[in-house]
């Protein structure tokens, strides 16, 4: 019998788990379902250590029907969902709700079809980000979506999420590219359109409401993704502009001069790019001095071998002579290009230093930023004078992190700093969440985003697909 002493059993969790366990163990085997301290620590809480979640049971089902299985039991029992791909979700999403099932994907990670024709990929939930670029890139084919995190973060995260990632000026988000999804619903029914079509008018788009509801309507199982011919040339540079002025001329430009290549264009602020660099000086040299005020990665993706590197040469010259760019160092190999890519993309041990540390993803017009960066900075420096500010992100489609450190953190502390920053996003009609989403972390902001109408509206969806509140509670809407 798992009967736990009340003061060992999760809030929420049956009195009773053994029956429970035991017709969960019928379905996806008993070494495949964890109560107790059989859970592993991943399980228990995120990856930020922000959040802890006391889940009653783990489960990891193997295929669709054993995904609604599990769920049938679940919601018999009114045990709370929880799907977790990676871990890697960055707002708490992931984490169990008190005394929930925690229904860990790993185990759905088969890539079930690649599509030379259709240009599709068919992959299950479970299958990590990277492991999916790489089987695409066998085929001569890419699969767009980049982040981080791609050798842990999972599809069904990502699509959970609505990822988004150092390609989306090109590519867009996940939501760009799913064209067919399958889900579980609450009461484990099994919506399978697993369709290779690009143009599908018929009816309501059903599935976009899956992607980014960060679990909440339903389960990801399945999905069809959307590949590219992989290009066959790469330029990328880190340079130093100017200034925000020259950084969106010289944005604008570059993408009229390379019409629609220009695939990623990152910008760093002095006070991130220092740190960065800094922290990595004794494994990479810096790869361009300090002093400007700004810089920017930015990577073309082609297929012109004669042509692309010397017109991106070519566009980096124009723009040193009209004075936007100051200098610039282009990769000239695979391993400069990843040194490049590191210097914006490998933030562990920088980050190391400064934590604790509160960490944004807002987003905003591109031309408001200059305007958000001296409002929030002044909204988080009249409590905290000595704060550490470092502003970095995916600034080509309007997408700003913030990282934040104050000294030692308590709830109030990050409040009054979350409360500038959003303070200053409200102001310029920004977002809250660009693409990490809302999950529990920022629960108590959403409505400086959405309105009340756009509120009462999504609580109407959760609560037709999900009367009982099961899939994933008290993540993304806060408490009416
Ligand atoms: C170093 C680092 C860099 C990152 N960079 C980026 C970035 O550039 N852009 C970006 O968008 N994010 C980024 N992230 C955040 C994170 O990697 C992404 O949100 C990712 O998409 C999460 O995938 P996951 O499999 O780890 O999901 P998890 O963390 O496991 O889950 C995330 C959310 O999705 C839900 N979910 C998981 N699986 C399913 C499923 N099968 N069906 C339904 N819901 C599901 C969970 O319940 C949770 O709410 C980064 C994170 C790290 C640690």
């Amino acid at each position: 019998m798992t009967q736990l002493a009340d003061k060992d059993r999760p809030a929420g969790t049956p009195a009773d788990l053994e029956p429970i366990l035991q017709a969960l163990r019928a379905v996806v085997g008993a070494g495949n379902v964890f109560a107790g301290e059989a859970i592993e620590a991943r399980h228990r809480g995120d990856i930020t250590g922000a959040f802890k979640g006391r889940p009653s049971v783990v489960v990891r089902p193997a295929s669709t029907e054993e995904v609604s299985a599990v769920v049938k039991i679940a919601a018999a029992a009114r045990l709370p969902i929880t799907p977790y791909g990676g871990g890697t979700g960055l707002v708490g999403g992931g984490v169990a709700a008190p005394g929930g099932l925690v229904l860990a994907m790993e185990r759905m990670n088969r890539i079930v079809e690649i599509d030379q024709t259709a240009l599709t990929m068919t992959v299950e939930a479970g299958c990590v980000l990277q492991v999916a670029q790489e089987a695409a890139e066998a085929e001569g084919l890419i699969l767009p979506l980049d982040l981080g995190a791609r050798g842990s973060a999972t599809i069904g995260g990502n699509i959970g999420a609505n990822a988004g990632g150092m390609r989306v000026l090109r590519w867009g988000m996940m939501r760009d590219m799913v064209l067919g999804l399958e889900v579980v619903l609450a009461d484990g029914t099994i919506v399978s359109a697993l369709t290779k079509v690009l143009k599908d008018n018929a009816g309501y788009h059903w599935k976009q409401l899956f992607i980014g509801a960060e679990g909440t309507l339903g389960v990801v199982t399945r999905a069809v993704l959307r590949l590219r011919p992989a290009p066959t040339t790469s330029q990328t540079a880190i340079i130093a502009l100017a200034g925000f002025e020259a950084a969106t001329r010289f944005l604008r430009e570059s993408q009229a001069r390379l019409s629609g290549r220009l695939s990623t264009f990152e910008l760093m602020w002095p006070d991130f790019f220092d740190v960065l660099t800094e922290a990595q000086a004794y494994k990479r040299p810096r790869p361009l001095p300090g002093g400007a005020p700004l810089y920017a990665l930015i990577e073309a993706l082609g297929d012109d071998v004669q042509r692309d590197g010397e017109v991106f040469e070519q566009i980096l010259a124009q723009a040193m002579e009209d004075g936007l760019v100051l200098d610039a160092v282009v990769a000239a190999s695979e391993r400069q290009r990843l040194d490049l890519f590191a210097v914006r993309d490998e933030l562990g041990e920088a980050f190391a230093a400064l934590r604790p540390i509160i960490v944004f993803d807002v987003s905003m017009a591109l031309a408001d930023m200059p305007r958000f960066i001296a409002a929030s900075d002044a909204g988080i420096r009249a409590d905290f004078p000595d704060a550490r500010i470092l502003h970095y992100g995916h600034a080509g489609d309007g997408n700003l992190h913030l990282t934040v450190s104050v000294g030692a953190i308590s709830h109030e502390i990050e409040h009054k700093v979350q409360t500038a920053v959003y303070t200053a996003v409200r102001a310029v009609g920004g977002s809250v969440s660009a693409e990490h989403g809302i999950g529990l972390e920022r629960l108590d902001f959403i409505g400086w985003t959405r309105t009340p109408q756009e509120l009462a509206l999504m609580r109407t969806l959760k609560t037709a697909l999900d009367p009982h509140n099961l899939m994933n509670p008290g993540k993304v809407l806060p408490p009416a």
